[in-house]
């Protein structure tokens, strides 16, 4: 069995479209780790198209923000206007849709969570070595996934030692080793690499390994501009950061 693993869509809908075809040949099956809307200008689309592909997902902070389970004080300017919008541009089905996922959830032998396993709620952000080694804990699983930071990494842990790597990683799953580990954001990367970020998970294989996928930036920038979204985040689709 073979998933990919999508989190941070933001709705970006090139950017989601670009990673399914490039995830087409690859996996048997779609995971998704939240945060599907806020930030672009196709809220519905993505919703519709990750509801269809998904086989399980989970909600990130911008879900409890556009269903009212979280107040819009901790957003920053961008990121409240943002779920405002998005508000008022999802329909009551895409709404129900968001508003039952579950904040955490297991496929076989990992788990799915936004922000971090050891207090979903929160939206705790994962960012340093020693915030990953102090998460590794908090799941009983050999695998957790998560997204969140928008950065792809890794941090694993046995009784040979730990270890910490970002980027696209390539992980080898070792017998007696954990692994927590970041696919980075499908829609809105910020790690200087503009290109869409997910992982493929193949179990048979025991590999783990981030992608990165060329999309339209322009075309997803210019609808966040025509939305009447901050232009800041269309801006920074360029940038990757
Ligand atoms: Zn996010």
């Amino acid at each position: 069995m073979r998933y990919a693993v999508l989190s941070d869509i933001h709705a970006n809908l090139e950017a989601l479209r670009a990673v399914l075809a490039d995830a087409a040949d690859r996996v048997d099956a779609v995971l998704c780790l939240g945060d599907t809307v806020g930030y672009g200008a196709d809220p519905g689309p993505c919703v519709e198209l990750v509801g269809e592909r998904a086989t399980a997902s989970v909600a990130g902070n911008h879900e409890w923000a556009v269903t009212g389970r979280m107040d819009l004080q901790w957003f920053n300017v961008y990121a409240r206007q943002a779920a405002e919008w998005t508000h008022d541009h999802l329909d009551g089905e895409c709404r129900a849709y968001l508003d039952a996922l579950p904040l955490v959830a297991e496929v076989g032998d990992a788990v799915l969570v936004h922000a971090s396993p050891a207090r979903p709620e929160e939206w705790d952000y994962i960012l340093s070595a020693e915030d990953g080694f102090a998460v590794l804990a908090h799941f009983a699983t050999r695998l957790c996934f998560v997204g969140h930071s928008h950065v792809p990494g890794a941090w694993s842990i046995a009784s040979s030692g730990r270890a910490h790597e970002r980027g696209a990683v390539r992980l080898h799953l070792e017998r007696g080793r954990r692994y927590l580990v970041n696919v980075g954001s499908v829609g809105q990367p910020r790690d200087r690499d503009a290109r869409a970020s997910y992982a493929i998970w193949d179990v048979d294989e025991r590999l783990v390994e981030i992608r990165r996928v060329a999309y339209d930036v322009e075309t997803a920038r210019r609808k966040i501009m025509a939305a009447g979204l901050p232009s800041m985040l269309g801006d920074r689709l360029r940038a990757g950061r």
